[in-house]
C-alpha cells in the first residue's frame, strides 16, 4: 500500500519487479525504441471508470496501475497494481473470477 504521499515504498517496487521476473517470459523491451532501460512510476495511477451511459465517475471502483516508463523514448506501459499484488482487491460480485479492482480508502475528510 502506498505511503500517506501516494509514493511506492522501495519494497513495493521490489515486489513489483519480482512479479515481473516472475511473469515475463522474454524480454521486457520497448516496442517503440527497443530498448530494455524502464523506470518504475513513483505513484500508483489510475484511468477514469465510466459508468452509466458513459458518464465519468470521480471515486468508487477503479483500476489501479503501475507505470512502467521507457527512459529513452517515454513510452508508458501499464500493470494492473492489485494484479500485481501491490494493492489488496474488492469483493468481487458472486461468480466472478477475480476481479482487478480497488477500492479507494475511506479517508475522514473534515
Ligand atoms: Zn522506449
Amino acid at each position: 500500500m502506498p505511503d500517506d504521499n501516494g509514493l511506492l515504498s522501495s519494497a513495493e517496487k521490489e515486489r513489483v519487479i519480482a512479479w515481473m521476473q516472475k511473469h515475463e517470459t522474454g524480454e521486457f523491451v520497448c516496442p517503440v525504441c527497443k530498448k530494455k532501460d524502464w523506470l518504475i512510476g513513483d505513484h500508483l495511477v489510475q484511468p477514469i471508470t465510466l459508468g452509466q451511459k458513459g458518464s465519468v465517475q470521480f471515486g468508487g471502483i477503479g483500476y489501479p496501475q503501475v507505470m512502467f516508463v521507457s527512459v529513452p523514448c517515454g513510452l508508458t506501459i501499464f500493470m494492473n497494481a492489485v494484479i500485481m499484488g501491490i494493492l489488496p482487491g474488492s469483493a468481487n460480485r458472486e461468480g466472478e473470477k477475480a476481479a482487478a479492482v480497488a477500492q479507494p480508502e475511506e479517508k475522514a475528510n473534515g
